[in-house]
């Protein structure tokens, strides 16, 4: 079996990696075992030193690995090369700041002395998917091999030269030899995997179905999951919004990455009297976005990362136009390019509204009033991020309560921040990736009491 690397603007094979063999996979899950004890040896103030090293090598070759993620996923040169420095920036905060996320905590008891210490437990096994593939992989990396853990990845099929890439980059920052690996292999092939003893975690960034195959054989061999999984993110905009900065926001967070972001704004809730202004802005902003070649400056939007993600896009919005949806902009799609579309009159019961839409549509629903935004913006089975845009900062910290997601943006876009923690709720997932909260997900919460 190979795994071939498509580049989807013109959709050329621009490589093959075969996979490995179950001696190789046997050989790395040991290199990964050795490795854990010598990272474990090695004291978090030489981790931190050579993580200190691997952000130095992905800001000098920020290019090189950004025309990789180019050519193997199709986001534009500019946004893969952001997406490596904020790996970079994320190592440089994590290697700051473990220390003191890895003190023990004392607790007063009856005892001398009683503490929780945060200590790693072995390998751990990271499926992650295609859409950012080198951020996606690091901020769950980054605080797992300055904790001790070591790690090996089971990249998506179509980029296998990231998850190389990546492997040779913490080499080469001077992490120990199996410290960091990836395995070629298929989905189809992970049970003896996850069942064995080393790994001591697996954690999943993809889509719910994969999600939930994951944790039913991670259950099986009582391993710890976290789960970061799909999204159909609310974008509320208030009657009382900046409008012209909630619009320009608003196709951003749908727009970027081709639209293929979990956090991507999918569903913009209007209050209704703000609705036709509203809608008048995002469509000029939306018909003056280029789509095509990533490689170019002037390009906005690259194609999508594979043909049938853009088939499936264009049936959403098939679909949600016969159901009663208007499409007021782009949607013409040729092959992986797909032009950035808008959609009006989204309801309930239309693809664009009850399902995740991973490619670059927006879809604006109107809301009576602000109780009945709150409403739809619940009215999914998903729960990652939301986003709400007032300028009543009372009103906005009540909403948020009130809302079902993993995060709540006011006036902003959702992102994700080292500094801040980040996953989902209902079927987008559990646990958590980033901050303190990411940094203890697979360590071994130990309790010492001296009597
Ligand atoms: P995907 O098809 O679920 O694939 C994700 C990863 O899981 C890939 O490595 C894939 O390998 C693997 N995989 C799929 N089925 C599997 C199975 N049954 N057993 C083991 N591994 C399996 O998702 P995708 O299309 O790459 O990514 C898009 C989805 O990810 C969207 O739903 C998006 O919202 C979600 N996402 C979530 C977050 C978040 O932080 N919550 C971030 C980014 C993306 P193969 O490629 O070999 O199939």
């Amino acid at each position: 079996m190979t795994f071939k690397s498509i580049y989807p603007f013109t959709q050329e094979t621009i490589a093959e990696y075969p996979a490995h063999t179950k001696d190789e996979i046997a050989s790395r899950l040991q290199h990964g075992w050795q490795a854990f004890s010598a990272l474990r040896q090695a004291g978090t103030e030489q981790r931190a030193a050579w993580m200190m090293q691997a952000a130095t090598l992905l800001r000098e070759q920020a290019a090189e690995h950004g025309t990789l993620i180019s050519r193997e996923m199709g986001k534009t040169l500019s946004e893969a090369k952001a997406e490596v420095l904020k790996c970079a920036s994320t190592a440089e905060y994590y290697a700051n700041n473990i220390g003191a996320m890895l003190q023990p905590r004392l607790i007063a008891t009856e005892g001398k002395k009683s503490y929780a210490a945060f200590e790693p437990k072995g390998i751990i096994l990271a499926i992650m998917p295609w859409n950012f593939p080198y951020w996606q992989v690091f901020r769950f990396a980054i605080p797992n091999l300055l904790a001790g853990n070591a790690v090996v990845l089971k990249h998506a099929s179509n980029v296998s030269g990231c998850g190389l890439a990546i492997e040779k980059l913490f080499l080469e920052a001077g992490f120990p030899e199996g410290a960091f690996q990836a395995l070629l292999v298929s989905s189809k092939n992970m049970e003896p995997i996850i069942a064995d003893p080393r790994i001591q975690g697996v954690t999943l960034t993809g889509s719910t179905p994969a999600g939930m195959s994951v944790a039913a054989l991670a259950g099986k061999y009582i391993k710890k999951t976290v789960l970061e999984l799909g999204g159909s993110d609310p974008f509320i905009v208030l009657k009382d919004a900046n409008l012209a900065e909630a619009a320009k926001i608003a196709v951003k967070a749908r727009m970027q990455n081709a639209g293929q972001s979990c956090i991507a704004a999918k569903r913009w809730i209007v209050e209704k009297p703000a609705a036709e202004d509203f809608i008048q802005q995002v469509q000029a902003i939306i018909t003056s976005l280029q789509q095509g070649d990533p490689f170019l400056p002037d390009t906005d939007t690259g194609p999508m990362a594979r043909a049938d993600l853009a088939d499936e896009i264009t049936r959403q919005m098939e679909q949600s136009i016969g159901k009663g949806a208007q499409l007021l902009a782009g949607g013409e799609q040729h092959g992986c390019n797909f032009t950035p579309a808008l959609l009006t009159g989204v309801q309930p019961g239309m693809p664009a509204f009850d399902e995740e839409t991973f490619g670059p549509l927006a879809a604006v629903i109107t809301a009576h009033d602000e109780a009945a935004a709150i409403r739809l913006a619940n009215q999914t089975p998903f729960g990652l991020g939301a986003a709400l845009w007032t300028k009543d900062l009372d009103k906005a910290a009540r909403l948020a309560t009130l809302i079902d997601s993993g995060n709540v943006f006011i006036n902003a876009m959702v992102r994700s921040d080292a500094r801040l923690p980040f996953g989902g709720v209902k079927q987008s997932g559990y646990g958590r990736e980033l901050s303190v909260e990411g940094a203890h997900e697979f360590l071994n919460i130990k309790t010492v009491y001296i009597a």
